[in-house]
C-alpha cells in the first residue's frame, strides 16, 4: 500500500510518502528555532507554526515522491498522544486531502509509529517482538504481539530516557536538544570516570522491579558533581558526558536483553530519539549477540520525530483492513494498548 501521512504532535511538521516500507518522501520542518528560546516547546506557537508549515510539507513531499493524489491508497495522521492544538492541524489537513481525493483517512497513534520506525529498514521485520522505545517521553518495554496489540511491560516512573539527555546537556550548558550533542561529545571522553547510579525501582516485596527504569537519580548525580567539580576550578564536562550516557546505555541494555529473555523473545526493536545514540547502539548489539538475538534500529534519520515512520504504522493498519472514521477525535492522552480504538 502506498500512503501519505501528516505528523504534527508536538513540534515537527512533517511529511511523508511509504510505500511499504520503502520511504518515497520525508518531509521534516523542525520548530527547534522557535522554541529555543522559551526552554521549551510553547504549544500556542507549535500549532500556529504548524499551519504555516503544513502546505509547503504537503507539497515537497508530493514532489519528491513523483507521485500524483490519484496514487495513494490512504491519507494518514497523527491523531494522538500530543497537543491537541497542534494534533488539530494535521488531522484537519489528511482528513480534508482523504474527502477532497476520496481516499480513505488513518489516524495513528505517534508511539506506534516510533514501533514501526525499524521496518524502514527491515523488510522481513514482523512480530512478535520486543521494543524498546526511547524518546523524548518516553522510555518503555512493549511486547509488540501484532500490529495493534501491544502489552506495556516496562516504563519509567520519572523522566524519560530523551528528556534525561535533554536535562544533562542543560545542566552542563550544552544547548538543545541534548542527545545529539552529548552523544558526539561524550566520544572524547573517558566513560569510566565517574561512577553513576544506575536508579534501580525498588519493590515492596523486596528486590528490584527488572524492567522498569527511573532516570531522575543519574540526573542529580550529574548535577551534585558538576556543582563539586565546578569549586574545584574547569569541568570536565566531556568525561561528564560520557559516564553519564555510559550509564544510560547500560540501564537500558542490561533491562531489555533481561525482558527479552524472561519472555522468550529473539528480537529486539529500539524506535524513539535516543535509539540514534551511537553507544547504546554497541551495547545493544554486542549484548544481543551474545544471548542469539537480533536487535534493528530505524535508519538514523526516522529515530526522532518524522512522517515516515506514521505512513509506516498506518500502512500496517491499512494492510489488515484497519480505516478511521473521518469523524475521529484527537487526543492528548491515549495508552498505546488502545489503538485499535481508532479504527472503529
Ligand atoms: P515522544 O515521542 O515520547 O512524544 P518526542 O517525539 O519529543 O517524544 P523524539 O523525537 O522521538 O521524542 O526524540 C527526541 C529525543 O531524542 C530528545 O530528547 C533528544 O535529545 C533525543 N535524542 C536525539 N538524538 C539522540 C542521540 N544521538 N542520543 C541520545 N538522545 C538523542
Ligand atoms: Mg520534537
Ligand atoms: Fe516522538
Amino acid at each position: 500500500a502506498t500512503i501519505l501521512a501528516i505528523e504534527t504532535s508536538c513540534d515537527e511538521t512533517a511529511v511523508a510518502i511509504v510505500k511499504n516500507r520503502q520511504v518515497l518522501s520525508s518531509i521534516v520542518a523542525s520548530q527547534i528555532d522557535l522554541h529555543q528560546k522559551y526552554g521549551g516547546v510553547v504549544p500556542e506557537l507549535a500549532s500556529r507554526k504548524h499551519l504555516e508549515s503544513i502546505n509547503f510539507c504537503l507539497s515537497e513531499a508530493i514532489a519528491e515522491s513523483g507521485l500524483s493524489w490519484q496514487d495513494l491508497d490512504g491519507i494518514a495522521s497523527t491523531c494522538a498522544p500530543g497537543l491537541v492544538g497542534a494534533l488539530l492541524v494535521g488531522v484537519t489537513a489528511a482528513k480534508t486531502l482523504a474527502m477532497v481525493h476520496n481516499k480513505p483517512f488513518l489516524g495513528v497513534h505517534h508511539l506506534e509509529g516510533h514501533i514501526y520506525a525499524s521496518y524502514l529498514s527491515q523488510p522481513e521485520l514482523k512480530p512478535p517482538f520486543l521494543c524498546l522505545l526511547v524518546s523524548g517521553g518516553h522510555t518503555s518495554m512493549i511486547y509488540v504481539k501484532d500490529c495493534g496489540h501491544y502489552e506495556m511491560l516496562g516504563t519509567t516512573r520519572d523522566d524519560a530516557a530523551g528528556e534525561a539527555f535533554d536535562k544533562v546537556a542543560r545542566l552542563l550548558n550544552l544547548g538543545y536538544p541534548g542527545g545529539p550533542i552529548i552523544d558526539k561529545l561524550a566520544k572524547s571522553g573517558n566513560p569510566q570516570a565517574f561512577p553513576l547510579p544506575e536508579g534501580r525501582i525498588s519493590l515492596p516485596e523486596g528486590g528490584y522491579h527488572p524492567y522498569d527504569t527511573s532516570f531522575s537519580g543519574l540526573k542529580t548525580a550529574v548535577l551534585r558533581l558538576t556543582q563539586k567539580l565546578a569549586e574545584k576550578g574547569e569541568i570536565p564536562v566531556a568525561d561528564l558526558a560520557a559516564s553519564f550516557q555510559n550509564t544510560v546505555a547500560r540501564v537500558l541494555t542490561k533491562r531489555t536483553i533481561r525482558c527479552a529473555l524472561d519472555y522468550g523473545l529473539k528480537t529486539i526493536t529500539v524506535g524513539g530519539g535516543v535509539a540514534a545514540n551511537s553507544e547504546l547502539r554497541e551495547h545493544l548489539l554486542a549484548a544481543a549477540q551474545k544471548h542469539d538475538i537480533q536487535v534493528y534500529f530505524p535508519p538514523l534519520k526516522l529515530c526522532t520525530d518524522n512522517a515516515a515512520m506514521i505512513a509506516c504504522a498506518a500502512v500496517e493498519h491499512y494492510t489488515r483492513g484497519d480505516i478511521s472514521s473521518i469523524d475521529l477525535k484527537v487526543r492528548s492522552r491515549m495508552p498505546i494498548m488502545n489503538v485499535r480504538e481508532l479504527y472503529q
